[in-house]
């Protein structure tokens, strides 16, 4: 990406923007005891009584050390769906600029649009589920502020190929937005290697699918260190709580536990599929790098209610461009599968 210029793309109010900074900040790294009467805090223990630290420096060493990243590349957030907002807000002008997106995909990037009054522009995936290269490079113009790519897709479960994302990253000039949001169930390599590659490249990921932490509430986001600072400029001071940030550095530091979790959902996941493939009203299973099938039926609106009345209840995407009459089932645990796979088995 040759003529990049993070300056062009940045909203003009935003550039202009110093980042916040509390006094906590200018103190905490001198090591020295200080007494903090600083932030009007209850001074009696509660655990949580003081403020939580605004850059989560032990959670983002954590993270930078699992995935060869600095920190300084690190931005987090209260779920991907503030990062996401985080994106929107720093870079999109209301009423003036425009985003893509890749229908049959994630709803929010939509919402998000339309909450900040951000034209969507919106090229279908092709049949196979991979992005329209040419059909995208030809709705860009010079509006055009970010590409939400997601790989492994939701709801189709598949990753995009390598190839596609190449020439959407080598030749668009504004910010490629890749939501790995099911990257660990994957066994494609993350985009975050070619991050040094590609100075558009944004990658999300999030503690809400494979890390089994989404009550916490953790988004993160890894860029160029411009595109951080940018961020950092407009998000809340503590936009990520104390007990998160407490969560989320224990969980990350057991990777043994998570891996051995996705092993666990990855072998129910073919069990499931097993069994799809000889259910009669099964039509088609769409290949899956997610801890999700999105599967083609006769009838999805029957199916679903059928599954409904024995207490199952899994997501209609009957309505999603390219999805007509699909089901997406979330893979649970080997029990609530096996009762899933009971129902199946009687419905048909
Ligand atoms: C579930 C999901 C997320 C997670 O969002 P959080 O706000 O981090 O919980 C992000 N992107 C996609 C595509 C998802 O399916």
């Amino acid at each position: 990406m040759e003529n990049f210029n993070i300056n062009n793309l940045v909203r003009p109010n935003v550039k202009d923007l110093k980042p916040y900074s509390s006094a906590r900040d200018e103190y905490q790294s001198t090591g020295t005891e200080m007494i903090f009467l600083d932030a009007n805090e209850n001074p009696f223990q509660t655990d949580v009584n003081r403020y939580p630290d605004p850059q989560q420096r032990s959670l983002k060493a954590e993270l930078a050390k699992l995935k060869s990243v600095n920190s300084a590349n690190i931005l987090l957030g209260n779920g991907s769906d503030e990062v996401l907002d985080l994106l929107f807000r720093a870079f999109c002008e209301p009423g003036m600029d425009n985003v893509i997106t890749l229908p049959p995909t994630y709803g929010m990037y939509k919402v998000l649009a339309n909450i900040n009054n951000i034209e969507n522009r919106e090229i279908l995936l092709t049949t196979s589920f991979e992005p329209d290269v040419e059909k995208i490079l030809k709705a860009v113009d010079v509006n055009t502020k970010m590409i939400f790519l997601c790989s492994p897709n939701n709801p189709t479960g598949n990753s995009f190929s390598e190839e596609n994302v190449l020439q959407i990253l080598e030749n668009f000039s504004g910010l490629v937005v890749i939501d790995e949001a099911y990257i660990d169930f994957s066994e494609k390599e993350s985009w975050l290697s070619k991050l040094g590659s590609y100075p558009n490249l944004v990658v999300t990921q999030t503690l809400s699918k494979a890390y089994g932490m989404a009550g916490i509430r953790l988004g993160i986001c890894y860029a160029s260190e411009e595109i951080i600072q940018i961020l950092n400029k407009i998000k809340p001071p503590y936009n990520v709580n104390e007990l998160t940030q407490q969560r989320a550095l224990l969980r990350v530091l057991d990777s043994v536990k998570i891996n051995a979790e996705v092993t666990d959902i990855l072998k129910e996941r073919g069990e499931l599929i097993k069994v799809l493939d000889e259910v009669d009203f099964v039509e088609k299973i769409y290949h899956s790098d997610a801890n999700f099938v999105l599967v083609k039926v006769d009838d999805a609106t029957l199916r679903y209610e059928e599954l409904i009345k024995q207490g199952i209840v899994i997501r209609n995407r009957t309505t999603q461009p390219l999805c007509e009459n699909t089901l997406r089932f979330t893979i649970g645990t080997k029990a609530e599968n096996e009762k899933l796979l009971q129902a199946l088995k009687a419905l048909n």
